[in-house]
């Protein structure tokens, strides 16, 4: 039996746009990159590369830290 690896390359929405630093007070976007729980979601889930999955973390805690965004949801 032949089990099929996922292969879903989805670009990095941040390189395609080229986009050099994130900017924490864009909140709306951040969001994008919460889960229901507000914790960072994963780069295998979102597609994003190591590089702006870095610079995506630290706009997030940087936010989180500004009362921005919260650090749990509820
Ligand atoms: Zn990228």
């Amino acid at each position: 039996m032949m089990i099929k690896k996922q292969t879903t390359t989805r670009q990095c929405q941040f390189c395609t746009n080229n986009v050099k630093g994130i900017d924490y007070k864009d909140v709306e976007l951040l969001k994008n990159y919460l889960d229901t729980h507000m914790r960072i979601s994963k780069h295998r889930r979102t597609g994003v590369c190591a590089k702006h999955q870095r610079s995506l973390a630290l706009a997030i805690k940087h936010a989180r830290f500004l009362a921005l965004l919260p650090y749990l949801a509820g």
